[in-house]
């Protein structure tokens, strides 16, 4: 393998500090990843230097910032191979993005007796805005069940959808369970029907190659901070037509061409879904990440980690009495799992003391649970910065667990 961990870790300051008295093993990276230095340096080079607003400065500064800013934007494009820079939106994350989506396509494409469409794994942030959506607007909202594998096929996916269904909104990834939803064959699916598809990227983002003229998606989003970025910074793709045809969905400065009183023009893609001071710092940090990534080279992340899930996966089916949920070897390197008779709560803040971060609840995707007619699960995520010696750890942990607790 090329990729040589020890050194990948160096880059990452806080894998350097203990936790209880242990070295700390984070392997909580759905929830957020660590930052490699080049990204904390790339944020305080930014306010130590070329701070300033964007877009509205003839000074010096604020050229140097909008270039940055404009430049974060021109390489997000590329990574994920947009066809045109203006339909790439920065917003505030992932939640943002289909906040945005769900209002402004709503307010135009959607009515009383018309559907949304989406999966039975999505995060809350997939599910809640479009409850809304449909709420105002007077129409439905379908769900598709996730099999016992936490799996659901294209064909499935078909099933639901109808000449009622205005939009398919589904993960590319699921946070809970690590499913890798065929989304390709999906949107092939409901484009024959001539229904746009969004799917939620924020975990897809990290673990796959994303190309969204491939997908041929209408609209991806993910979150800078799940990307080794920082927080409070995300992006919206969607493709012209459909961002052309949306009305703003926040309004104020930025995105405006000219004001009177009473009326305002908006400006063009993208400033239009770009109200108010844009979070300038972060998207300079977005964009360190992705440069980041690329420099380490994404098939060796992904084939590391791939590495490191079947590893993960072999020492956890080793353990007793655990149950894992979903299908992960045909997913992204997110475990979810239970181990008989113990609550996941208790588990985690035992778990806690060895230094091991786990996530344990539901994962802002209580309806899985529920289908699942579990509380929650013990999760553990990875990132390439993992190593199979804090696995080792977490599964020396969970042995001890079990101890306690029986
Ligand atoms: N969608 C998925 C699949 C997620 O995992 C998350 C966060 O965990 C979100 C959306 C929301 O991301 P954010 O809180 O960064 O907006």
């Amino acid at each position: 393998m090329i990729f040589n961990v020890d050194e990948v870790r160096k880059d990452f300051p806080a894998l350097f500090q203990e936790v209880y008295g242990h070295p700390l093993a984070y392997l909580d990276n759905a929830a957020t990843t660590l930052k490699p230095s080049a990204v904390i340096q790339a944020i305080s080079g930014y306010y130590s230097t070329i701070n300033s607003n964007v877009h509205r400065g003839v000074h010096y500064l604020s050229g140097e910032a909008t270039a940055a800013f404009e430049n974060a934007r021109e390489n997000v494009r590329r990574f994920i191979n947009a066809e045109h820079g203006h339909e790439v939106i920065f917003t505030k994350g992932a939640t943002e993005a289909i906040n945005l989506v769900a209002q402004s396509f709503s307010a135009t494409n959607l009515g009383r007796g018309d559907e949304i469409v989406v999966s039975g794994l999505e995060h809350h942030a997939n599910l809640v805005p479009w409850q809304n959506a449909c709420r105002s607007a007077g129409a439905t909202l379908k769900i598709i069940p996730f099999d016992e594998k936490g799996e659901i096929s294209a064909e499935q996916a078909g099933a639901f959808l109808s000449g009622k269904t205005k939009l398919l909104a589904l993960t590319h990834v699921s946070n809970s369970l690590g499913t890798l939803l065929p989304v390709k064959e999906i949107i092939q699916v409901a484009h024959r029907m001539g229904i746009p598809v969004l799917v939620d990227g924020a975990q897809g983002i990290v673990h796959c190659e994303v190309d969204v003229r491939a997908l041929d998606c209408d609209f991806y989003c993910f979150s800078g901070h799940k990307i080794y970025g920082p927080m409070g910074i995300g992006i919206l793709y969607g493709k012209e037509r459909w961002l052309e045809a949306m009305e703003p969905y926040q309004t104020g400065g930025e995105m405006i061409k000219s004001v009177s009183y009473q009326h305002a023009t908006y400006n063009d893609l993208p400033y239009k879904f770009e109200a108010g001071t844009p979070n300038v710092a972060g998207a300079v940090g977005l964009n360190a990440a992705l440069e980041y990534m690329e420099g380490l080279g994404k098939e060796n992340i992904h084939n590391y980690e791939k590495y490191l899930l079947a590893y993960t996966l072999k020492a956890l089916e080793n353990l007793p009495a655990i149950r894992i949920y979903g299908h992960p070897g045909h997913g992204a390197a997110v475990i979810s799992f239970l181990m008989e008779g113990i609550h996941p709560y208790d588990a985690g803040s035992v778990i806690d003391r060895f230094g091991i971060a786990v996530r344990t609840g539901h994962h802002c995707a209580q309806p899985v649970m529920d289908r699942l007619g579990i509380p929650g699960t013990i999760r553990a995520s990875l990132a390439f910065y993992n190593t199979t010696e804090e696995i080792d750890r977490l599964t020396a942990a969970l042995l001890k667990v079990q101890e306690m607790f029986a």
